[in-house]
């Protein structure tokens, strides 16, 4: 049993004057392994004090210095790499298909931050006014269980760039992550009260910190009913807010798509981290001549996705996070038949052999209309739904016909074409044919995906407020 007791504060690791515990559960056997104690609404004061005491020297350190920073938190974080990679996989049973598109990516933030940092310009002039770009104050960083460390590296990264401080409240429920990514990110050796760590629930810490006065700036991920509180917390003192929330990404498989790029593509998306991703590619929109065809393959290859231990490597899809996913996945399941969707593969219940686990039957949906729930809530499980079109503009319509707008697939054998429809998709990212990762690119919502940026010079800028001096 693991026993995580301390928060950190002002450059070190403190008891919490918060009492309750949370335990802390492995979703794969559903054994408790370890358990948290949480900060409460006094420890979230105390960080946002040492954070406010910090920010005018931080402020003012130089580029060069915020530079070196950055590699120090890389090389740090890099060097744990592996405990993270089985806090990932012990705490919410991630596979190791996202871990391996995860992890990498979690501590390569700070050196492409330090990039981007290289060739940034804080100051510029616009006539007679001398422009500069000044860090917000002090930040304050929510973010979920799934993933939970790569949220905490990202954010981080462009705070420290800017010179912000900032206090993070993780989610309750990975734990684990956080005390490993902390016990790194102190190593690194930042000045005392440039980053604080304060673990406790989101209607307690969270909320006392997104409506503390000393704190101009809060950057979350999470859920879009969070998202919507946090907003009307912020408003009342006008914080900076940058918001990435949920999802229901299209992906549009074209009539020229070469299948067996498109195929398995779709299904990697639509099943990335076991479904439980903003970016999960959920609704599937093939060109109705094919339907057939493509459902048969879609079927196919599904079926050969592994569920289970997410300690195999051959595994694809792990368990739902927690008893109470669980139970949602299983509620949509149900909702999808009685919703008239015709079950491809998957389906309610647990996938055979596995009696124990959180586990759920990786699940295509055909025959689903765009009006259907299914096809328009945040499942956030291994749940997708195929959905047919006539013509490429009905594509583009049903593509966009959601509240959401995060993300986006397209997939063509033309370029030009491919070009043509994702220029049409209100969404924050359209990748086409499955293309690589760019990790300066920026990354958030459009609609209710959430606004503001990550990454790149745009995550940089979300920490940043112009002053004009003029003369
Ligand atoms: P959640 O919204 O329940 O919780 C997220 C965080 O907010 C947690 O730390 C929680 O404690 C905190 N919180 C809860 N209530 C709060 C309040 N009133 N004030 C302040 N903080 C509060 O989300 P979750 O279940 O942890 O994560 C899954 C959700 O996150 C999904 O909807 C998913 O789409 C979204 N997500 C979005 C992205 C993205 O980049 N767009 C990435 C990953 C996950």
């Amino acid at each position: 049993m693991r026993i995580i007791d301390k928060i950190y504060i002002d450059g070190a690791f403190v008891e919490p004057h918060g009492r309750e515990w949370a335990p802390l559960f492995n979703p794969a056997t559903e054994e408790q392994i370890g358990t948290v104690r949480l900060a409460d609404a006094q420890d979230a004061e105390r960080a946002v004090t040492a954070a406010k005491r910090a920010f005018p020297a931080f402020s003012t350190t130089t580029k060069a210095e915020r530079i070196d920073m950055l590699k120090r938190l890389h090389a740090a974080v890099a060097a744990r790499a592996s405990d993270l990679v089985d806090a990932m996989r012990e705490e919410y049973g991630a596979p190791s298909t996202f871990i391996d598109f995860a992890a990498p990516r979690a501590g390569n933030v700070f050196l492409d931050m330090a990039n981007t940092l290289e060739s940034y310009d804080f100051r510029r002039h616009i006539g007679r006014a001398e422009v500069e770009m000044r860090p917000s104050g002090v930040a304050v960083a929510i973010t979920p269980w799934n993933s939970n460390y790569s949220f905490i590296c990202g954010k981080l990264s462009a705070a420290i760039a800017a010179g912000a401080t900032m206090v993070i409240k993780p989610s309750e429920m990975s734990a684990i992550q956080t005390q490993v990514v902390t016990e790194c990110l102190h190593q690194a050796g930042l000045s005392k009260g440039v980053l604080n760590i304060v673990t406790g629930y989101g209607n307690v810490v969270g909320s006392a910190l997104t409506a503390h006065r000393d704190v101009s700036k809060v950057t979350f991920t999470g859920s879009t009913a969070t998202g919507r509180a946090i907003v009307h917390s912020a408003a009342a003192t006008m914080k900076r807010v940058t918001m990435e929330l949920g999802g229901k990404s299209p992906s549009i498989i074209l009539d020229d798509a070469d299948l067996d790029v498109a195929i398995p593509q779709v299904l990697s998306a639509g099943f990335l981290n076991s479904g439980q991703a903003c970016i999960a590619g959920t609704r599937i929109l093939v060109p109705e001549p094919m339907q057939g065809e493509i459902e048969a393959r879609l079927k196919r290859a599904a079926m050969a996705f592994k569920v289970g231990d997410p300690a195999d490597r051959e595994v694809r899809v792990g368990p739902m996070v927690s008893r109470k996913q669980w139970e949602r996945v299983q509620s949509y399941l149900r909702l999808g038949q009685e919703e008239g969707a015709i079950l491809l593969t998957g389906g309610e219940g647990r996938p055979e052999g596995l009696d124990r686990g959180w586990f759920v039957r990786p699940t295509i949906f055909a025959g689903v209309r765009n009006d259907m729930r299914i096809a328009r809530e945040e499942i956030f499980g291994p749940v997708l739904s195929v959905i047919s079109y006539r013509d490429e503009d009905e594509a583009i319509r049903i593509a966009n016909d959601t509240d959401y707008g995060l993300q986006a697939h397209v997939f063509s054998s033309d370029p030009d074409r491919a070009k043509r429809v994702a220029d049409q998709i209100e969404a924050g990212r359209v990748i086409i044919n499955g293309a690589p990762h760019e990790p300066l690119a920026p990354f958030g919502g459009f609609k209710q995906s959430g606004f503001g940026r990550e990454f790149g010079v745009f995550g940089l800028e979300a920490f940043l407020e112009p002053r004009a001096v003029i003369r």
